[in-house]
């Protein structure tokens, strides 16, 4: 299939072009106040609602004031909005009726898209858990036995999932270093990042049924990028034996794009050779491979600080999928699951601090002449992300930011 070209980016180069098209919530100074869908074409958003009344077509699922209604619609919905705007944007015919309703990204805000149902965040990079097996657990094993048997994850606080920008408040809690008799209360001194990509549940299941890995495409909608912010101090006092608890649940950002899976096809590729024999339920050998190529970047106050390759994943979001609903937990239209940190294995390719600085014993050294084992007071943390389009176009993912308030 050759891409359509798009009457608003003739040269076909943006990574916003027709052949990504993804999904927002704004608000504009034209109508204060009011949430609309917006889908990004280059640097513009395109007002959606407004766009399927101007061209006659059907519009309630897009002139919602988040994207709910349209994630809740299922697949066969999703792919026809999606040829809709893919001909508003790509027939000379609807340009004049629609090129109004295209408003400049800088003079718009973005919204969390969706209300977010469940969070749940993986571990599914075994660079990362080994890495953090071997700062952790010196001396031991650093994969514990069962992590390439089972998708290790924890269940998040999705009222505290926050759009790309809100500022993260330094969070209070017990801390206790290994030398410390006991622990202390207080602001956390390790405020570390967590750069991961998210996986947004549109069409629920029912409670009983497990989602095999060949459904995974008709539930999920589309992907974001993740900040998991972790306090890791307070999560390394309390999360023996239950897991993360106060140390990650009082921050998560979110990118305020949702790239639709459709997007994605040319960025799939064959997950890592796996070593262990999965179960059946987990087995993707023979079916449709989920692996993603996608490339993200972190920056640090404006600094490249590290490229995590999403490639690298162990397990892949259709696993992880697949394993969530496998004891017959059903999923909600706007359930969120995060991939876990993501770590390359090369040391420029980790995705937190804790693993860029080794626990603190190798500071950062940032142009600006400072040194970070973990964050400060009003450093800035921005994580963006390509993959690749059909006929060598981008995909872009836009950003997700956030700064360090006391
Ligand atoms: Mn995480």
């Amino acid at each position: 299939m050759t891409t359509p070209r798009s009457w608003f980016d003739p040269a076909n180069d943006s990574p916003f072009g027709v052949h990504n098209l993804p999904y927002g919530v704004f608000t504009a100074g034209d109508r204060p106040g009011r949430r609309r869908i917006g889908v990004r074409v280059g640097d513009f958003v395109l007002d959606a609602g407004a766009a399927a009344r101007a061209a006659g077509e059907p519009s309630a699922l897009l002139d919602a004031d988040s994207l709910n209604p349209l994630l809740a619609a299922g697949r066969p919905v999703w792919t026809e909005v999606r040829a809709a705007l893919t001909r508003w944007l790509t027939e000379e015919s609807h340009r004049d009726a629609l090129a109004p309703l295209l408003l400049p990204l800088a003079e718009v805000e973005l919204h969390l898209p969706f209300e977010v149902a469940d969070y749940v965040d993986f571990y599914a990079s075994e660079h990362h858990a080994t890495n953090l097996g071997r700062i952790l657990r010196p001396g031991s094993e650093p994969l514990t036995p069962n992590w390439k048997h089972v998708p290790i994850g924890y269940h998040g606080r999705s009222g505290t999932v926050v759009v790309s920008g809100t500022p993260v408040v330094r969070p209070h809690g017990q801390r206790k270093a290994p030398t410390d008799a006991v622990p202390s209360f207080g602001p956390t001194r390790r405020l570390d990042i967590e750069a991961e990509v998210g996986f947004v549940v549109g069409a629920p299941s029912t409670m009983g049924e497990p989602v095999a890995l060949d459904r995974f495409r008709e539930h999920v909608f589309g992907v974001c990028l993740v900040n998991d912010w972790s306090a890791r101090d307070i999560q390394g006092w309390e999360y023996v034996p239950l897991g993360p608890f106060l140390g990650k649940s009082f921050a998560t950002s979110v990118s305020p794009w949702i790239v639709p899976l459709d997007a994605l096809e040319h960025a799939r590729i064959a997950p890592p050779a796996r070593d262990v024999e999965p179960l059946p339920y987990l087995d993707d050998r023979g079916g449709e491979p989920w692996g993603l190529d996608l490339a993200l970047e972190v920056r640090l106050n404006g600094h490249p600080v590290s490229h995590p390759p999403f490639a690298s994943m162990y397990w892949t979001a259709a696993q992880q999928l697949a394993h969530m609903t496998a004891n017959g937990a059903s999923l909600r239209t706007g359930d969120l699951f995060a991939s876990g940190t993501i770590s390359g294995p090369e040391p420029e390719t980790r995705g937190a601090l804790i693993e860029l600085t080794w626990n603190g014993e190798n500071p950062l050294k940032l142009p600006d002449g400072t040194t970070r084992a973990f964050l400060e007071n009003d450093d800035e943390v921005v994580i963006t992300a390509t993959a690749p389009g059909p006929g060598g176009t981008v995909v872009g993912f836009g950003e997700v930011t956030g700064r360090i308030v006391p």
